[in-house]
């Protein structure tokens, strides 16, 4: 559902940055090789660059007429290799004209006793043993990073490797977050006896920044409807809206009705999960365009919306099932996928069965062993428990118990 929407939403303007400042900016153009890579038959082993052929019959002496090291070009005719010879090479250095293998330096030996410099090699090797051909990796023009694409430290290593020194991004999408609540205070206010400090707007901004967005934390709204209804307008000019708290059924959740009288159009009011039941989803505005406007300025064309529930565990879950592709979407990043891990289920659990549940859990153990166990919590308002946490278990509807040993379904928490 929200993928469908995600899918009508067009990117920013594009900037060119720097290309480290680019490192989680979405690529605006494609990256293209410059010229092949490897540009050179690259020795991946230090060794002697030799004919396949000369090694037939081991232990074999071969004459060593010259060395490679990495960043020397070995000229053909000064530095190749014949029929019964060897050229010393390190990993990272051109492939001698001749040379068809590269013997590891592990199997070879240099013989001193001679007046001509040998090597004994005692192992084969076969033909392209020990280097990679000349432009195997990529040709010259190969698109290797796609507009689209978000820049991690691999694509950084790629961009600089066909020496773009700058990129062109999308400008990050501006999300406005807001919390609701008459109990929510800010950061430093000092609580009274029934009041919480505002935790959502700080985890909400992390994750936004965390998908690729510029977050925009508004002023808590109280949970009446005029106030509410200023702060939701306002969100509205920036590029998404995200509320927490007010959508469930209270008598003072207003989020939705207040969302109505701007004439909101939902396309959900609720979600089979827990936590995060009540999350909602719908956009505001007449939908002749999806991007543009300032804080502050009425929503002209059509905008996205999430309230998402107050409860902290439930807005972090919600985020990451709902608004995040959202963001990514809007941000320019190609669909991804969320990624599920699997681990094996260290002890029994037991639910109740109807919802699909994130449940905050503690992922162990190395490569092949991974081990997940519930942490211990209090229900979706327990923040302290997601100190313990360091994913969610993903538990399906219809299963009440899932024993020890199972493989389960984990959402990892990024970011
Ligand atoms: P609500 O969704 O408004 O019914 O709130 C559910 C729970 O989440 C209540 O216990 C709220 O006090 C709590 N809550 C709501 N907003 C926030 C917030 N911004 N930060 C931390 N907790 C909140
Ligand atoms: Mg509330």
């Amino acid at each position: 559902m929200v993928e469908q929407h995600a899918a009508s939403v067009c990117p920013g303007e594009v900037e060119t940055v720097d290309l480290l400042a680019g490192l989680g900016r979405v690529l605006a153009e494609g990256i293209l090789a410059d010229r092949d890579f490897p540009p050179f038959a690259r020795a991946t082993r230090d060794g002697y660059a030799v004919r396949a052929a000369d090694l037939a019959l081991i232990p074999a002496r071969l004459e060593a007429v010259g060395e490679v090291k990495a960043g020397d070009w070995p000229e053909p005719g000064v530095c190749s290799v014949g029929r019964g010879q060897a050229v010393g090479i390190m990993t990272g250095a051109p492939l001698p004209a001749g040379a068809d293998a590269v013997v590891m330096v592990e199997h070879t030996s240099p013989i001193r006793e001679s007046a001509v410099k040998l090597v004994e090699v005692r192992r084969s090797v076969g033909v392209g043993e020990n280097f990679v051909p000349h432009g195997a990796e990529a040709r010259a023009g190969q698109l290797l990073l796609d507009r689209g694409r978000r820049l991690d430290h691999a694509g950084i290593a790629i961009a600089e490797s066909v020496g773009k020194s700058r990129v062109e991004v999308f400008r990050k999408p501006r999300v406005a977050v807001l919390s609701t609540g008459d109990e929510v205070v800010e950061i430093d206010a000092t609580p009274g006896p029934a009041q919480i400090r505002n935790s959502n707007s700080y985890s909400l901004a992390a994750q936004v920044q965390n998908a690729g967005g510029e977050a925009v934390r508004l002023a808590i709204a109280p949970d009446e409807p005029r106030r509410l209804r200023a702060l939701i307008e306002e969100g509205l000019g920036c590029d998404l809206l995200l509320l927490t708290g007010g959508v469930s059924m209270g008598k003072y959740d207003l989020v939705e009705q207040v969302l109505g009288e701007l004439k909101a159009e939902f396309y959900f009011t609720g979600a089979e999960i827990q936590p995060g039941r009540p999350v909602v989803f719908g956009s505001c505005g007449d939908g002749s365009s999806t991007r543009s406007g300032q804080v502050g300025d009425p929503p002209p064309h059509k905008k996205y919306f999430f309230g998402l529930p107050g409860n902290p565990v439930s807005t972090m879950v919600t985020f990451e099932l709902f608004a995040r592709p959202m963001i990514e979407a809007l941000a320019g990043m190609t669909p991804q996928p969320l990624i599920f891990l699997r681990a094996r289920l260290k002890s029994e659990i037991r639910t109740k069965t109807g919802l699909k549940r994130f449940l905050p859990a503690v992922l162990s153990g190395e490569f092949e062993n991974a081990e997940v166990e519930l942490a211990r919590w209090q229900g979706s308002g327990d923040i302290a428990a997601l100190a313990r946490a360091n994913c969610y278990v993903v538990i399906p509807p219809d299963r009440e118990r899932i024993e020890a040993g199972e493989w389960v379904s984990l959402l990892m928490r990024c970011g």
